[in-house]
């Protein structure tokens, strides 16, 4: 089994927590992905209207095959992105000349390196600026990281804080492979034939640079980490990350879909509308019981402690993401 599959989750949200390259610890939260070889973990699976999702490690990758050219939605690892490249040419032989990133997380945008040697890469204002600054802030946040990391003698998260100081030492800010195209609320691309893809900028949910894209045509919608199908989601605070912002984003998002678009997620299966009004149910009932913990007095550690969602128990992550959930739902209820 490789190594990054079997990495604890401590070391994943290290590895969300800011746009970090090379040899990222995978997020992995489907857990039908760790019996399979390194040279098999991905699955393509077509949405119609040319439209395809494509399972590897770590987030959801979308791609649409133009009549001149190919638009493809993040870009997972540096070490994935030429088998993603390989499984598109199996498709189509039409170059790749779009990747959007739906936020700048390393299991979104790691393959950024490649994917920039012939794609224009496009994504939110704030996608751009956090992985520029990245750098610097792993320099300001590791190292006490690290620290904690060697006290509780976590020797996989030892090892990934160090690789990405090294990395912070070393790289040129100009070597991140950014997106070059960047919009501040909402971008079109018309990438030929009759399909017009639509990137919205939503409220800060997973980050505060999400992008969520909707293929008009083909009534496919790749919601980025906006969308966790039947996981519990990862509230990168950090990052500008929001509870309440997660609802008001999805309820913006369902506002604007037809009832039978196809929803990629950007962790777990290939899902529907239904699905996505499930998801935005996840935060209604979160922060209710926020709401009214605070207003019965409960201190914070309280609730995040003694919170229960029962609906949830299934989903992956509740053990591990859902007291971070609590939590973030605690602090921004009134
Ligand atoms: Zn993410």
């Amino acid at each position: 089994m490789p190594r990054s599959l079997v990495l604890p989750f401590a070391v994943l949200l290290a590895a969300a927590a800011s746009f970090v390259p090379a040899q990222t610890p995978a997020p992995q939260p489907t857990p039908d992905h760790h019996e399979r070889k390194a040279d098999d973990v991905f699955t393509v699976e077509p949405l119609g209207g040319n439209v395809y999702a494509l399972y590897g490690r770590g987030g959801n990758v979308g791609f649409y095959v133009g009549p001149d050219a190919v638009t493809v939605i993040d870009s997972q690892f540096k070490e994935l992105a030429p088998g993603i490249v390989a499984e598109i040419k199996k498709v189509t032989d039409k170059p790749i000349k779009f990747l959007v990133n739906t936020h700048h997380h390393g299991d979104h945008v790691g393959g950024n390196e490649l994917f920039r040697q012939f794609a224009m890469i496009v994504a939110h204002d704030n996608v751009r600026t956090r992985m520029l600054a990245s750098p610097e802030t792993i320099k300001k946040e590791y190292p006490a990281r690290l620290e904690k990391a060697k006290a509780a003698g976590q020797q996989e998260m030892v090892k990934f804080l160090q690789e990405q100081l090294e990395w912070a030492a070393k790289v040129k800010v100009e070597e991140i492979p950014a997106p070059i195209l960047t919009f501040d609320s909402e971008l079109r691309i018309h990438p030929g034939g009759d399909e017009t893809i639509q990137i919205w900028h939503l409220p800060p949910a997973h980050t505060d640079g999400d992008s969520v894209v909707y293929f008009e045509k083909a009534k496919v919608l790749h919601m980025g980490d906006d969308y966790f199908n039947r996981l519990i989601p990862f509230i990168d605070v950090s990052s500008g990350g929001s509870a309440r912002g997660y609802a008001a984003a999805l309820d913006k998002v369902l506002a604007r879909v037809p009832a039978d678009a196809k929803v990629i997620p950007g962790h777990g299966k290939v899902s529907d509308v239904a699905g996505l009004k499930a998801f935005r149910q996840y935060f209604a009932d979160l922060l209710d019981a926020a709401a009214k913990a605070k207003a019965a007095g409960k201190s914070k550690d309280d609730f995040v402690k003694t919170v229960d969602l029962p609906a949830y128990h299934d989903f992956d992550g509740y053990k591990d993401r859902f007291p971070d959930n609590a939590a973030a739902a605690y602090d921004e209820s009134r």
